[in-house]
């Protein structure tokens, strides 16, 4: 920006750099007058309890300084009153009991094969569509005792049967880099006493936002840099919402993680008024591939704390999935899916049709017929619709 256009600024906006992470809306304020009516709108939710919390990283490179008051992703910053009074179903945050190989706290297992394993609560930003956003209040992050013991329970007959291992949060990349250490030291123990027995060996993935809210993060410490290339996982799958989210921080990181040979997804939420465009994701797929990273998943959200307003119909996201394969290569199309509470996440075949013809799926003794879990066990309750 040059002197000329600075002098020029209309009164109520301000060059000011944002704080590190701001989590007063009075602190948003001062470096973003200009939306103060928008800020306004969510002191109420906040008041309430909702949690707040946004990288200075991200409004100056992805809400950009001036604001628009009209930018969709303000709503992804700023919760209203219909985020305070829309909770997560919990069941997505709980294991399946008879699948479990592990009782330590750290872990979730709903899958054959995979489980979650949860090193913090804590997270840089407070994304008023986040899953978690009800119970990532309490800051914890994973205790040494708690590593030990899910390394031992997955050093057993149960945990020869898990391969994947997908490191998860919170934000699992605000964690100190020595804890990311020590979970790789205990893997490369645990891999070579299931090579003794025959057993091929376990690998990481990370789940992760952190290179969209604060890539500095990653890219000022190098320490972090050399524990994830320690850990070595397989893919990070990084949760991107909308093409502006592709800054030049971001871009870095992921030169950084290609580098390392690590396989890079996206797997996102729809969400009503941000994303909910074919020609969005096709831009954001589109350019992310120049990048290295690849669609996942795209999640049509259910019970995950996202109010219904904020949401299309699975109608909607079919629509949305079918444009998608007319729109771009086979390679750059995602999965549709939903994270069914309790059960895990089911697949959405978007060329699905109803009894009567039209695209969708049929409800029957509260069950919706056709659609099966990850592992092909049931169906979604049609109450979590
Ligand atoms: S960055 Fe991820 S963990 Fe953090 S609030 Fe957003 S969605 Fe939740």
């Amino acid at each position: 920006m040059t002197l000329q256009s600075i002098h020029s600024l209309p009164e109520n906006i301000t060059t000011t750099r944002p704080k590190r992470i701001i989590r007063n809306p009075d602190d948003m304020e001062a470096v973003m007058p200009e939306i103060h009516d928008r800020i306004d709108a969510s002191r109420k939710a906040i008041a309430k309890g909702h949690p707040f919390a946004v990288a200075g990283e991200y409004l100056q490179n992805v809400i950009g300084m001036p604001a628009d008051l009209n930018d969709p992703l303000l709503s992804v910053i700023l919760p209203d009153e219909s985020d305070i009074a829309t909770d997560n179903d919990v069941g997505h945050l709980v294991s399946i009991e008879n699948r479990r190989v592990t009782k330590s706290p750290a872990i979730t297992q709903k899958y054959i094969g995979s489980v979650i394993m949860t090193v913090t609560s804590v997270c840089h930003q407070r994304c008023t569509h986040c899953f978690r956003k009800n119970v990532n209040d309490t800051i914890s992050v994973l205790s040494d005792e708690a590593i030990n013991q899910a390394f031992e329970d997955l050093d057993s007959i149960g945990g020869d049967n898990i391969f994947d291992i997908i490191m998860s949060g919170g934000e699992p990349l605000t964690v100190k880099p020595a804890l990311i250490e020590k979970i790789a030291l205990q893997r490369d123990q645990l891999n070579r006493k299931r090579g003794l027995r025959g057993v091929p060996p376990i690998h990481f993935s990370i789940n992760t936002r952190e290179p969209v809210v604060m890539p500095s993060t990653i890219l000022n410490n190098p320490e972090m840099i050399e524990a994830i290339r320690h850990l070595n996982p397989l893919v990070i799958s990084i949760q991107i919402l909308h093409p502006r989210e592709i800054t030049h921080g971001f871009v870095d990181v992921m030169r950084i993680f290609r580098g390392m040979g690590i396989g890079l997804r996206t797997n996102h939420p729809i969400l009503k008024g941000v994303n909910d465009d074919p020609n969005v994701l096709r831009e954001m797929y589109t350019k992310l591939a120049e990048h290295g990273v690849f669609p996942k998943d795209l999640i049509h959200p259910i019970k995950s704390g996202i109010p219904r307003e904020k949401c299309v119909t699975l109608e909607r996201s079919m629509e949305i999935m079918r444009e998608l394969v007319k729109r771009l290569p086979g390679t750059l199309l995602p999965r549709l899916q939903c994270c069914t509470p309790n059960l895990g996440k089911s697949f959405i075949d978007p060329f699905h049709m109803k009894k009567d013809g039209t695209f969708g799926y049929d409800m029957e003794n509260g069950e919706i017929i056709g659609l099966r879990t990850k592992d092909g066990e049931k169906n979604q309750p049609a109450s979590a619709m």
